[in-house]
């Protein structure tokens, strides 16, 4: 705490592992005295950078531009790149020390590691994002590698920027390796990687849902955001016969009490993805929605709710309305999104509650997928991709069994995830003494 007193997500992040993984240290005596815990929330390294670029009216801008290299005991450092003005040091910190453990319970070889910049994209044109972009590389370029270091996208960073990026490292290195995930089809990704995240987290909601029973079919869902992991998620709701009611941005949400079907979707799609628009814009195409502006969809009646935006999106009274409405089932798509009392609440009520590091690791699992084929000079197909993502998120859920069952038969998925993802690390660091 004293060294990381001014970094309120990265505390957050580091006392919720803390709460269940301590008690398992006691537990377990090679652990014990080892202080591995305290060694995984301290950054292996942690680069911050000048990233000055020309915006289109010929003014000079400077961002700054990080990566932290949180762990790699068990692999390359690999996590996202998140580009947004609320980007600092205490946020990647804390999504960093979560892809340690998201990393570790992929089963694949993974160390965690994040960066950013405080850039906001919003309103850049397609030229500003470019040269923003090559400008960022231009220094990152010098502490990442295919067998060092492998950055996919996040908030602000989708397939158009990592085009950029990749551009970038290619020129200065002279090399074409898979240095980056999330590449476009052509050049070296993978088939799913778009979709994983989101997929992956319905997937995972599809497990702990069998263990009581029921299933994604005909359940009201709620969904928060409207990029990336919310888009997919909707979308694989909708295949499973789910009633996906609502979507956000940072605006506000839309509700939408028939349902958003598959031809909506490809509306958010375009709206969001091709035009850059507001989630707003959807109540002009179906009049029949409603739009909320500055709210955020927890007050509405669901049994399925997945958090997709951002963190600390869904606070105590948040959880209370959805509990309250009879929600059973909670599954977190974002990092974090979920405070700690709200985290607090869900147990309680003893409803399903699925921590981001366990549900949204299909993105990253299949950015290690993409490692592979790139590494094979291979492709696999779209339905291999798929199972193997299916085979994962299968994997996930049975780990955050084995490590989260409580006396009652309840499944603490987030200390099944901590401990899960813990042990492996812990295990390589042991094994590779104190460096
Ligand atoms: P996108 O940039 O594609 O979408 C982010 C969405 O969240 C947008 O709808 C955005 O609205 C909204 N949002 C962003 N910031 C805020 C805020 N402060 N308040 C409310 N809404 C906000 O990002 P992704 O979908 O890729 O990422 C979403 C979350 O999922 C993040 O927590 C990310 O770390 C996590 N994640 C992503 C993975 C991936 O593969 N992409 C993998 C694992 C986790 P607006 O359009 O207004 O900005």
């Amino acid at each position: 705490k004293t060294r990381n007193g001014h970094e309120p997500e990265f505390l957050q992040a580091v006392q919720e592992v803390a709460e269940t993984v301590i008690p398992y240290i006691y537990e377990h005596d090679i652990y014990f005295g080892k202080k591995i815990l305290s060694r995984i929330a301290e950054p292996e390294r942690l680069i911050s950078f000048r990233v000055s670029w020309v915006d289109d009216s010929g003014e000079i801008q400077i961002n700054r531009g990080y990566r932290v290299q949180m762990n790699s005991a068990i692999g390359p450092y690999k996590g996202g790149l998140r580009f947004h003005p609320t980007v600092n040091q205490s946020v990647l910190k804390f999504l960093a020390f979560e892809q340690v453990f998201k990393n570790s319970l992929t089963t694949l070889p993974m160390g965690g590691g994040k960066g950013g910049s405080d850039f906001d994209p919003k309103g850049k044109s397609d030229d500003e994002i470019m040269r923003f972009c090559h400008a960022f590389m231009s220094e990152l370029f010098r502490h990442i590698g295919h067998d060092t270091d492998v950055p996919a996208g996040d908030i602000g960073v989708g397939a158009r920027e990592v085009g950029y990026l990749f551009g970038m490292y290619k020129k200065l290195k002279n090399e074409f390796t898979g240095v980056l995930t999330g590449k476009g089809l052509s050049w070296g990704g993978s088939q799913i990687r778009p979709e994983a995240t989101g997929y992956g987290a319905v997937y995972f909601a599809e497990s702990m849902l069998k263990t009581i029973g029921k299933s994604i079919d005909e359940k009201t869902i709620v969904i928060s955001g409207s990029g990336n992991v919310a888009q997919y998620a909707v979308e694989k709701c909708i295949q499973l016969g789910g009633k996906v009611v609502t979507m956000s941005d940072s605006s506000g949400y839309i509700y939408d009490k028939d349902g958003i079907t598959q031809e909506k979707l490809n509306f958010i799609k375009e709206l969001k993805n091709v035009k850059r628009g507001r989630i707003s814009e959807y109540i002009k195409e179906y009049t029949t929605a409603e739009y909320f502006d500055g709210e955020k969809p927890w007050q509405v009646t669901c049994q399925l709710a997945f958090p997709c935006a951002t963190q600390n999106e869904l606070l105590i009274q948040d959880a209370e309305s959805l509990v309250g409405n009879g929600c059973i089932c909670v599954t977190e798509g974002a990092n974090m999104p979920c405070d700690i009392n709200a985290v607090e609440v869900f147990h309680k009520a003893k409803i399903l509650f699925a921590p981001g590091k366990a549900s949204n690791a299909g993105g990253v699992a299949t950015s290690g997928l993409e490692m592979t084929q790139n590494a094979l000079r291979y492709k696999w197909t779209r339905e291999e991709v798929d199972n193997k993502l299916k085979e994962i998120m299968k994997d996930i859920h049975e780990s955050c069994q084995q490590y989260g069952a409580e006396k009652d038969g309840y499944i603490n998925y987030v200390k099944g995830a901590n401990i899960a993802g813990f042990v492996k690390v812990a295990d390589a660091m042991l094994a590779q003494g104190v460096i």
